[in-house]
């Protein structure tokens, strides 16, 4: 097919096809072709093309049974393109890298207390990070489709519509260029020309937990308590305002945000270690799934387990409104507040009973680096989204 019509289509059918490989591998060319409502003739020649540029790999024969000639089987080529994913936390930069099929092919750790240190110091404390990463890549002789830099930011946006970073609470940095910043480190590293998107931890952590459900209202975060609307195409519409800066009482503790009684200081984890006199840390639940705090609960500690019961009654409360507005499928409580596991999700499904509107809440199933992973995979998105723009990339 030619003309501009006819490259519409074949983008269309190559995005679609990318996706079904994504979703559905190893898939043969003939389930394809009824998945996609598209000849096995027109599904051979397009997934011919997604072959050749690395996206797509032919696993060859994997498994006998049906009547008929056996059929080879295609999926995600693990050896096509990554992506990175950077996180900046209280104590530490993490990275990794994830290839096509949405493993972890390297994960990197650097420990720094960034909250003594400016914005870009904190992000120069990254450059280790990156350049391990980035070596990994060209080792194994595979392209960086950019980075995903997750940070528990409170998002504004520019004149274009594109998510600008307006403060940054748990590091306690103001207005500042989280883009900008990582573009300058990739230069220092020699990494040119690699596209950069920040995005907030629970977008990114949501994401990763509910990629490919109907639409949910996923509710978590690490350092501080964020929710987005989730899965079923609801994925791509920027970065929400935090739910941990929404006043759940009024008049209450004052928040590094400048307000008062914000949600983060209940249920937030700087809030909660403090009432549990323990030092604020990130590191610990990135290393080994738990914290501090939730080891404090989990011995019977009474003011961590006041605090984790305060923590969901705040955010039970704080949820009222969008429920009552969204009407979501299902709630998903990912993140740290999900590793403290019957402690709040028990007080938080009785109070949330008491709504009028009240989902089924289920507990995430990925672990800390969720918003890394997502982070990582937002890019990897993008080349599923259109594998064309992808090759015909200068
Ligand atoms: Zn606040």
């Amino acid at each position: 097919m030619t003309g501009a019509g006819g490259q519409t289509v074949r983008q269309h059918n190559l995005a679609l096809l990318m996706r079904l490989i994504c979703d559905f591998a190893p898939a043969t060319r003939v389930e394809l072709a009824e998945r996609a409502g598209l000849t096995k003739v027109t599904v051979t020649n397009l997934v011919a093309e997604l072959v050749d540029a690395g996206l797509v790999h032919d696993l060859g024969v994997t498994q006998r049974g049906g009547p008929g000639r056996p059929a080879s089987r295609v999926a995600p080529d693990p050896l096509g393109p990554v992506g990175i994913g950077l996180q900046v936390e209280v104590d530490h930069v993490a990275g990794c890298v994830v290839d096509l099929s949405g493993r972890v092919r390297r994960r990197e750790l650097r420990r720094a207390d960034i909250r003594r240190l400016s914005p870009a110091e904190g992000v120069r404390a990254a450059r280790p990070v990156l350049r391990r990463l980035f070596d990994h890549a060209t080792t194994a002789g595979q392209l960086v489709a950019g980075i995903g830099v997750s940070v528990p930011a409170l998002f504004t946006r520019d004149r274009d519509g594109q998510p600008l970073v307006r403060a940054v609470p748990a590091l306690g940095w103001g207005d500042v260029d989280v883009r900008g910043l990582v573009a300058a480190e990739l230069d220092a590293i020699g990494a040119l020309g690699v596209g950069v998107r920040v995005g907030g931890s629970v977008r990114f952590a949501a994401q990763a937990e509910c990629g490919g459900d109907g639409a949910v209202l996923y509710v978590g975060g690490e350092a501080e308590v964020g929710a987005v609307l989730a899965g079923g195409g609801a994925g791509h519409r920027g970065e929400p305002g935090s739910l941990g800066h929404v006043p759940v009482r009024p008049g209450g503790r004052g928040c590094p945000c400048g307000r008062t009684g914000c949600l983060d200081r209940y249920a937030g984890r700087a809030a909660m270690a403090e009432a549990a006199r323990l030092p604020e840390t990130a590191l610990p639940r990135l290393l080994s799934g738990t914290e501090p705090f939730a080891e404090r609960v989990f011995e019977g500690d009474a003011a961590a387990g006041r605090a984790a019961a305060e923590a969901a009654r705040t955010l039970a409360d704080a949820l009222a409104a969008p429920l009552a507005v969204l009407d979501p499928a299902a709630i998903v409580l990912g993140g740290r507040l999900a590793a403290l596991g019957e402690v709040v999700l028990e007080p938080l499904g009785d109070r949330l009973a008491e709504q009028h509107t009240c989902p089924p809440l289920h507990a995430g199933r990925l672990g800390p680096d969720a918003a890394l992973r997502g982070a990582a995979w937002s890019v990897l998105a993008d080349v599923v989204a259109d594998p064309l723009g992808w090759f015909e990339k200068p």
